[in-house]
């Protein structure tokens, strides 16, 4: 179970290998809305946060609502190899939500559909467009209600859908559970080119393959997120439940706005220093409880010992907060940690190369490989079937793959996650 990453290579596979250009495809497949001819490695669409991959797609398409993200869809499937993936804000690092030669839709661009409902029995809601910045839609929650979402991430900058594939962790998860915890309806378009509402009472296979389902069973168009009357800052009565040595205490006041974009002022800093566009290798894992003291003795303290040029989060997790219907996959145990090694290394020859980074990532998986431990990739980045398979447990692998032949039989999203090669 080896993450592998391939670094700056257009790959000559056959998973999508149009053999038109833009115009005569766009005529050919009548594909609507604005096509973006793209010039090159350079383009936004064949790039990611990671910068390690760039793969040019055949088009870079803003759908302006979820028939227009259907149709392209049906577009993709009359053709005999084309790819369709959803790009969020391409903050991915190992090229997920690039399409080789496909159509990259830029989620972004869907309408910006916000609205605020009270379910019967008194619970708030926003209905908010997977395309949506969870950045945007905190401050409207916020500035016009009151509210916010439960559960977030550490950075705001990420589409609803792009996080919604994945889970969605931060501190709150502790307490409320992933993002993929705090939805409850979502609209979907299928590989098929269908579109969905989806709950969990409406279409649930659908609804929970999406959550955690790496884009291979639906394009998330929409999503109702649960929200919460937004918290004020509280910091004393929250310290004044715990034990500690009054001398650490370290305190900063911010607003609960300033405390959830944070990481905004890191990316100005990190922009300014030019690591913000430097290659990111980052490695995500789960670790059970059981195995993490011997993480911490090997791999924290000797294979990472010099630092690894950025921050390193750990915090821990539990299990019985996330649904096992979705297909997100955890470690066994109720509780367990993440640990993210969130490297911010100047660009090579100044910082080290990221090759060895990648390495170092390598040798990580390995030892917890090699040590049996209870683990999983977050954000998981594999080449081969076997690997996937391995990832996912015989169970769950079995159930993925029938949703994906139920969703999207012909293999046509998200092909950058390298699951499912296109059926022709
Ligand atoms: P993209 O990278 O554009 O897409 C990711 C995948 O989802 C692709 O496969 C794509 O095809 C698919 N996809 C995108 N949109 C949709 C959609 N609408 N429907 C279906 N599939 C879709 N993660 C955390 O959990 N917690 C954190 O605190 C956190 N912090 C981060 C901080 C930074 C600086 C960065 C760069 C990443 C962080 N992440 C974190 C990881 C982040 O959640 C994922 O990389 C996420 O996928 C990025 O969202 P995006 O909108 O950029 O998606």
């Amino acid at each position: 179970m080896i993450a592998y990453l391939e670094c700056f290579v257009h790959e000559n596979d056959t998973e999508s290998r149009p053999d038109d250009d833009v115009s005569s495809l766009s005529k050919a497949l009548d594909l609507q809305g604005s096509i973006h001819d793209c010039e090159g490695p350079t383009d936004e669409a064949s790039r990611d946060f990671g910068g390690m991959y760039s793969l040019a797609p055949l088009a870079f398409i803003r759908p302006s609502d979820a028939d227009d993200v259907a149709r392209k869809v049906k577009e993709a499937a009359r053709s005999s190899n084309l790819t369709v993936a959803a790009r969020g804000n391409g903050h991915s690092i190992n090229g997920q939500a690039m399409a080789d030669r496909g159509l990259v839709l830029d989620m972004r661009s869907l309408d910006d559909h916000f609205r605020v409902v009270e379910a019967n029995n008194g619970s708030f809601y926003a209905d908010v467009s997977g395309g949506a910045l969870w950045e945007h839609v905190l401050k409207q929650c916020v500035s016009e209600y009151g509210m916010a979402p439960r559960s977030w991430t550490d950075y705001l900058s990420l589409t609803v859908g792009g996080t919604l594939s994945n889970a969605g962790v931060s501190g709150q998860a502790f307490r409320y559970g992933p993002q993929t915890s705090n939805v409850t309806e979502l609209q979907v378009v299928t590989g098929k080119g269908e579109i969905f509402n989806c709950s969990e009472t409406e279409n649930s296979e659908l609804f929970f393959g999406a959550l955690g389902g790496l884009g291979q069973f639906g394009i998330i168009t929409r999503a109702r997120v649960l929200l919460q009357p937004a918290p004020d800052m509280g910091v004393n009565r929250l310290l004044g439940g715990l034990g500690f040595v009054e001398r650490l205490k370290f305190q900063v006041d911010l607003s609960y706005l300033e405390f959830l974009l944070r990481v905004k002022r890191a990316e100005e800093h990190a922009k300014a220093n030019g690591i913000w566009d430097a290659p990111h290798p980052w490695l995500n894992l789960f670790v059970s409880k059981s195995d993490i003291a011997d993480f911490d003795r090997t791999v924290i303290k000797k294979i990472l010992k010099d630092g690894i040029g950025g921050p390193m989060l750990v915090y821990p997790l539990l299990r019985s907060k996330w649904d096992a219907r979705t297909s997100v996959v955890l470690p066994e145990s109720e509780i367990f940690y993440i640990v993210a090694l969130l490297r911010f290394t100047p660009p090579y020859p100044k910082g080290p190369s990221f090759k060895n980074l990648v390495a170092q990532n390598k040798e990580i998986i390995q030892y917890c490989n090699k040590k049996g431990f209870d683990f999983k990739l977050y954000l998981p980045h594999y080449r081969s079937q076997d690997d996937w398979k391995r990832h996912f447990g015989n169970d769950r692998w079995s159930r993925f793959v029938e949703r994906k032949t139920c969703f999207d039989p012909m293999a046509i999203l998200a092909p950058g996650q390298k699951i499912f090669p296109r059926v022709s």
